[in-house]
């Protein structure tokens, strides 16, 4: 198995958490909230060639700055599913009163395996706290967003959220959380 380093940016907004995961000279961004000074001179100072943002699902404070990673060259990857939230009310960032720089997704995800650069990456379908929302292993690394933290599950209230599907979503998580993967939350 790969080994990656995996450095943590916590966002101003909602305490997001952005991980950037690397190996020598390539690295990934998941969930780049709106952390985008930090991040860039992160890969900078290490010297790192970041290779596409992986999203866990489509809220604002988990994506407000993809617009400027697309526009750096980053390919943005999103579940099918929660693609229109990136360029639609359904990222709440209206709902907040928050300006949201608007964008379609590059690569729309479904559950399986993916592969980007040397990082293989299994998508892990999720919905409950939002109808598109992922679970992302790479590594010994396992990567939640809002689908569950330390102590605790996401909202299921917003528009498409729901407890029902949540709950089968974790039922499915169980032969995950039996590995000893390292937990990287979205809040
Ligand atoms: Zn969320
Ligand atoms: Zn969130």
């Amino acid at each position: 198995m790969n080994q990656y380093n995996v450095h943590e940016i916590v966002s101003d907004l909602l305490m997001e958490h952005c991980y950037i995961i690397y190996s020598e000279h390539d690295a990934l961004i998941i969930d780049p909230g709106d952390a985008y000074e930090d991040i860039t001179m992160f890969l900078k100072q290490n010297n790192l060639k970041p290779l596409a943002v992986l999203l866990t699902h489509g809220h604002f404070d988990h994506c407000i700055c993809c617009r400027k990673l697309q526009n750096d060259g980053l390919k943005i990857y999103i579940h099918e599913l929660d693609e229109d939230k990136l360029h639609s009310d359904g990222n709440l960032a209206n709902l907040f009163g928050i300006n949201f720089d608007q964008l379609y997704a590059d690569k729309r995800l479904n559950e399986g395996h993916i592969k980007i650069g040397d990082f293989d990456i299994e998508v892990i379908h999720t919905p409950g706290h939002s109808e598109g929302s992922v679970c992302y292993i790479i590594g010994n690394h396992f990567f939640s967003g809002d689908t569950f933290f330390e102590n605790g599950v996401g909202r299921t209230d917003f528009y498409d959220g729901s407890m029902l599907k949540l709950r089968q979503s974790l039922r499915k998580l169980q032969q995950y959380l039996r590995k000893p993967y390292i937990f990287h939350y979205g809040h």
